[in-house]
């Protein structure tokens, strides 16, 4: 199954991928948590990727395309994926159906998670990641147990730099100029799915699944 999260940043595509690893057992590539890895190590691509998501705006898209394309590539994508995050303008929407149709592969679904725009500043700034998984909470709506520890591994929470209202505005502009286009782009390609991102995160992942069940059938 080769499925692709969309919506707008803090919408809980990376929640909601993470459900569905361990339902279907393909791997989430989130284009976000790559760059993040790059920066942490300090590497070429993470110097160029930092300025960009410091300051609210995309990473160029050959950049983007191209640590894409070779993460398709690998051995693990096989059996079906979980794209996050990308893609996130049309020339990458364009790029994506390319590098797919060169390894014989098809989206089986386009799911947009949708949530107003009011929502969405609210669940980014109160975003929490643990250091250690990744795994995601918030502090209103999806806290820890105990306040500041993962509850899965134990490990101590973070709150990304570019989670804070300033940078957030200035992504959700960027979200409606150049992603928020590919909805047509991908309605067009009758693969779009809508579901309703403002209901309790289970039930997000429970419509998922029931899109996912009658398209496998
Ligand atoms: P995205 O990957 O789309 O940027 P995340 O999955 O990281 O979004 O979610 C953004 C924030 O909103 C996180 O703090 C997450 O815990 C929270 N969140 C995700 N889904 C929901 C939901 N259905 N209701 C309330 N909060 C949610
Ligand atoms: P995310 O983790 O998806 O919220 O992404 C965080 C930041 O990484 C974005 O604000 C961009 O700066 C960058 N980024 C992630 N995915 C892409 C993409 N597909 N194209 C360009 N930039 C991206």
């Amino acid at each position: 199954m080769q499925l692709l999260m969309m919506g707008p940043p803090g919408a809980g595509k990376g929640t909601q991928a993470a459900k569905l690893v361990k339902k279907f057992n393909i791997p989430q590539i989130s284009t976000g948590d790559m760059f993040r890895a790059a920066v942490k190590e300090g590497t070429e691509l993470g110097k160029q990727a930092k300025a960009c998501m410091d300051a609210g705006k995309l990473v160029p898209d050959e950049v983007t395309i191209g640590i894409v394309r070779e993460r398709l590539a690998k051995d693990d994508c096989k059996n079906g994926f979980i794209l996050d995050g990308f893609p996130r303008t049309v020339a990458q929407a364009e790029a994506l159906t390319k590098i797919l149709d060169e390894l014989g592969k098809k989206l089986t679904r386009v799911l947009n998670v949708h949530v107003p725009a009011e929502d969405l500043i609210e669940r980014a700034v109160g975003r929490r990641i643990c250091k250690n998984c990744g795994a995601t909470y918030h502090v209103k709506f999806n806290a820890t147990k105990v306040d500041g520890v993962c509850d899965e591994c134990g490990g101590d929470l973070y709150q990304r730099a570019d989670d804070n209202v300033e940078t957030m505005t200035n992504r959700l502009n960027v979200y409606v100029e150049s992603t928020r286009p590919l909805i047509e782009y991908y309605k067009a390609a009758g693969v779009y799915t809508e579901i309703d991102g403002r209901q309790p995160i289970d039930k997000v992942t429970e419509d998922l699944i029931n899109v996912l069940t009658s398209v496998q059938e």
